[in-house]
């Protein structure tokens, strides 16, 4: 297993922060314990936080070791078969007893805290999420079994974790002590585990994108009474870079498509799934005359939002996104006036010229000159990383040059691709945001959320703040009759 790619995304996240992240060049080097207490881990919240964290932790650094109390042996047997197909940079270590202070970080999944360790603990109930690394101990009321806020939960605590491994200094996110946070509700502080699952949801869905975010997504709709047909559309495969950031898989799964994994996935756990390995309008292309009336997005491009938004008009499409550290919902609702993916995801507007110019290192008017040659005064004013580029080329015409310089990029790009920032956690988090908003909207709860909500995950979501956003006047949206025969004929409304 190539580790400079698989570990490369977590990796480039740490190196962004610069010296903010003191220990940036050395965190995989060290060593985590996730470890547990007995009368937490024997609730299903507990055992899934548990068993998430195990799925979390392996993506951030490769010297893991699992320590529980005596009698755990049932939870112990399935976390060595939850290491084995997930584990890639190394084997998960099992130790039968361990030295807490010999480990740079530890993740309990309980209620008490060990201040004088670097020690995070965790647990949930319901929607609820809790988490401390600090001098607050937890609720031990976990007994409202909900995946969601154990996935939700078990993101923060390794969050916690990669904050220690990196050393990240205090000013730009400090460690959380004793903090609920509701995953629904979308608020802090509460200790409201909000409504029971219900016992059955019966619609179709669709997750469009099985990369970091959909792999939580799917992690969660396999635990959750959904009982509809699940589609999972993704043109991709998986590749050793998504091991760093991709919740559920391991080193079977990479070169297969990632449509085709998830679905098998979520067939294991009973459910009715598709996997469509292709392009959203080939997707829209097989469907007959039924198109998903709910959408989760799992995306991490414009266009992908924007063809899924164009494509398929559903009732509601609720969005997950995330950045280095930012970590985002959105819920775009048809029959409502907020904003839709292409009122809200905009390219920042650049023209092919500049575009040109910053490929080549030609003077941005010089673009428009296609067929003079490259001269010396182009070499001269040009950026000093593209000199010697353009001295190999003086004489030739503009044109020929910028295409050549254009393709390159291209190339690049498609190169640092592999090398991406993201964290497993920010996009697990994320993944669970999208359900609740989902399960919200299919329970027929009052929403919580008004078209989005954003944090910073170093800092925490008790600091996330809504941003509500209607329709633009000028976007594609505003076509309600035009869209609405749309949905008609796609058996959607009415
Ligand atoms: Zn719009």
């Amino acid at each position: 297993m190539n580790k400079e790619l698989s570990y490369s995304r977590p990796q480039e996240t740490a190196e962004r922060l610069g010296d903010l992240a003191k220990d940036r060049h050395r965190f995989l080097d060290k060593k985590i314990l996730l470890t547990g207490e007995p009368e937490i881990l024997q609730t299903a919240n507990g055992r899934d936080a548990f068993i998430f964290s195990l799925q979390l932790l392996v993506r951030i650094c490769p010297n893991v070791s699992v320590a529980l109390p005596e009698g755990q042996e049932r939870l112990l047997t399935e976390a060595r078969e939850v290491a084995v197909q997930v584990a890639f940079g190394k084997a998960v270590e099992f130790p039968g007893s361990v030295n807490p202070a010999e480990f740079d970080a530890i993740l309990s999944v309980g209620t008490r805290i060990e201040p004088t360790l670097p020690w995070t603990t965790i647990n949930s109930n319901g929607w609820l999420t809790r988490v401390s690394s600090g001098g607050v101990s937890l609720s031990g009321e976990c007994s409202l079994a909900n995946p969601v806020g154990a996935l939700a939960t078990a993101a923060l605590g390794a969050g916690e974790v990669f904050k220690r491994l990196i050393a990240l200094v205090r000013e730009r996110g400090e460690l959380l002590n004793g903090l609920t946070f509701s995953v629904l509700a979308l608020a802090a502080n509460s200790n409201d585990p909000g409504p029971a699952l219900p016992k059955k949801i019966e619609s179709d869905l669709l997750v469009a994108g099985g990369g970091a975010i959909g792999n939580g997504i799917i992690a969660l709709l396999g635990r959750l009474p959904i009982t509809g047909k699940i589609d999972i559309v993704d043109r991709e495969e998986f590749g050793e870079e998504n091991l760093g950031t991709c919740l559920l898989i391991g080193s079977a799964h990479i070169t297969r498509p990632k449509a085709t994994v998830l679905a098998e996935m979520l067939k294991a756990a009973g459910k009715n799934a598709q996997g469509f390995h292709g392009s959203f309008a080939d997707y829209a292309a097989s469907l007959e005359d039924k198109y998903p009336a709910v959408v989760l997005n799992g995306l991490d491009n414009i266009d992908a939002r924007h063809e899924v938004q164009r494509i398929l008009w559903p009732d509601l499409i609720v969005d997950g996104a995330i950045g280095d550290f930012g970590c985002q919902v959105s819920s775009h609702f048809w029959a409502k006036n907020v904003a839709c993916l292409i009122c809200l995801f905009r390219h920042p507007v650049r023209s092919a010229d500049s575009v040109a110019a910053e490929a080549s290192g030609l003077a941005e008017d010089r673009i428009s000159h296609a067929d003079e040659p490259v001269s010396n005064a182009d070499v001269e004013s040009a950026p000093e990383a593209k000199k010697d580029f353009l001295r190999g080329r003086v004489g030739k015409p503009i044109c020929s040059v910028v295409s050549e310089a254009v393709a390159q990029k291209i190339a690049q790009d498609a190169r640092a691709r592999g090398f991406e920032p993201s964290v497993p956690f920010v996009a697990a988090f994320s993944a669970c945001m999208v359900v609740a908003q989902a399960v919200s909207y299919l329970s027929g709860w009052p929403s919580a959320l008004d078209t989005r909500f954003q944090f910073d995950f170093l800092r925490g979501p008790n600091r996330g703040e809504e941003y509500p956003q209607e329709r633009r006047a000028d976007c594609l949206c505003q076509r309600r009759k035009n869209i609405d025969r749309l949905r008609a004929a796609h058996g959607l409304g009415g």
